[in-house]
């Protein structure tokens, strides 16, 4: 079954004059809905454009993704119970991402390995015309496909859109209201049939498109059990909040690896105490960066909590002070290579730019900072903890093992959890003063 798409520009005129109309609400139901254990969402992402990809920039609250896959996963969570996380990740929606409050929650299940077939649950491109139409929702088999076209431009965001360019959040967060049984509404919202080039507004839930989520699964219930926080120490995962069972709770987590179809890692049987706020449990091998929620005995909505992000492992290492000119060229780069596993030691600086032949010393601190000092800029501020003097080659290149067991002082030591910053200081004697800085790096380091 296909329903009519998301049509393109051309129709937006009438819409607008639509929308004005008075009236209290204008959602329309398709007459299926999607039962509890089949709201994952995954993306096989193989959109073409550049612009489909091209935010690189990590989002606390979407933790693993970025580009395409990245503005799928918040236009999913916006239809949400509750707030995700903090509701931050999105600088078009003040209001924060999870706007649905009704007994529905999608749970993000990260990459597919490819379209799949009409009960996958996936958002992929598709090399096709149809006149006028940006994507579509298929439905209607107890799952769902949504397709995009490849005729028009995709952004990825996550601020401004060219008018040329077409929001993939706004047409993603359209095309799941289709997923979970919402027709078109006549009213200017998500769920209206028509998004113009440049238009981000569908990427924000309208109070007619969550009085339609909630005609088809209920009102958000007291008795939903509800994630609040989530932390993870290198194997257990700790989960805060309310409405768990004491007994017997399934906590479903991202998929770490691309996935055909519905394998959500579970693990089941879980109890809780502390009168159902509080569930501690291994997190499964299959388990990656992503959604956590929590499933209580029951068959409705309302059985399954609201999504929770989760960091499994490292938020990437992120550059923070850009390098300086040298007397020899543009400057000298410092690069890390490291897992940032504190249990593996295995971080190795390298740097390239630097004089040939002339010392030089990394060191790294807890906090940055931002001052001149001889020919550069000093990134990090005190204490400042040294490495071992090393030399560079004659190409102006050095490398700096660093192992973790042996810090320079006990205050140096380097813990799970900690992010440490880290540059190089180096010889420059024909410098007019006669030492320079590399770029500085911010590394997260975990178990
Ligand atoms: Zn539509």
């Amino acid at each position: 079954m296909r329903r009519p798409p998301l049509a393109a520009a051309t129709l937006a005129t009438g819409v607008v004059a639509l929308a004005l109309a008075p009236g209290s609400s204008s959602y329309d139901l398709l007459g299926h809905t999607l039962g509890p254990l089949v709201r994952d969402v995954r993306v096989f992402n193989d959109f073409e454009d550049p612009s489909a990809n091209d935010n690189l920039l990590p989002e606390p609250m979407f933790p693993g993704a970025v580009g395409a896959p990245l503005a799928i996963w918040k236009a999913a969570v916006e239809w949400g119970s509750a707030l995700h996380g903090d509701g931050t990740g999105d600088p078009t929606q003040q209001d924060g991402l999870g706007s649905g409050e009704a007994n529905f929650d999608f749970s993000w299940q990260g990459l597919a390995s490819g379209p799949g077939g009409l009960t996958d649950n996936t958002h992929s491109s598709i090399h096709a015309d149809d006149v006028g139409v940006l994507a579509f929702a298929e439905f209607g088999q107890g799952g769902w496909r949504i397709r995009y076209y490849e005729n028009w431009t995709w952004d990825d965001g996550p601020g401004a859109i060219p008018a040329q360019h077409y929001d993939l959040q706004s047409c993603a967060a359209h095309e799941l209201g289709h997923a979970l049984g919402l027709g078109h509404s006549s009213f200017l919202t998500t769920m209206s049939a028509v998004q113009s080039g440049g238009d981000t507004s569908k990427r924000s839930l309208l109070t007619d498109d969550r009085l339609g989520v909630q005609a088809l699964y209920g009102v958000r219930s007291a008795l939903k059990p509800r994630v609040t926080g989530a932390s993870w120490n290198g194997v257990t995962l700790t989960l805060t909040g309310t409405g768990f069972s004491a007994t017997n709770n399934e906590v479903w987590f991202t998929r770490a690896t691309p996935a055909a179809s519905g394998q959500i890692p579970k693990v089941t049987g879980v109890p809780s105490s502390g009168s159902g706020t509080l569930i501690t449990v291994a997190v499964p091998q299959d388990a990656g960066s992503g959604d956590v929620l929590v499933r209580v005995p029951g068959s409705s909505g309302a059985s399954l909590s609201n999504a929770w992000p989760l960091l499994i492992g490292c938020q990437p290492i992120v550059p923070t002070c850009p390098t300086t000119a040298n007397s020899a060229g543009p400057g000298a780069v410092l690069s890390a290579t490291t897992s940032q596993s504190v249990a593996a030691n295995d971080l190795v600086l390298s740097a390239t730019g630097v004089l040939p032949g002339q010392f030089a010393l990394a060191f790294y601190g807890s906090s940055p900072a931002s001052q001149p000092v001889a020919g550069g800029t000093l990134c990090i501020g005190a204490p400042l903890h040294r490495l071992p003097p090393v030399q560079a080659d004659g190409l102006g290149q050095l490398v700096v093992p660093v192992d973790l067991t042996a810090p320079p002082a006990p205050a140096a030591t380097i813990q799970p959890g900690q992010t440490w910053h880290f540059q190089l200081w180096y010889r420059d004697p024909a410098g007019g003063a006669g030492s320079d800085f590399s770029n500085a790096l911010a590394i997260p380091f975990c178990p």
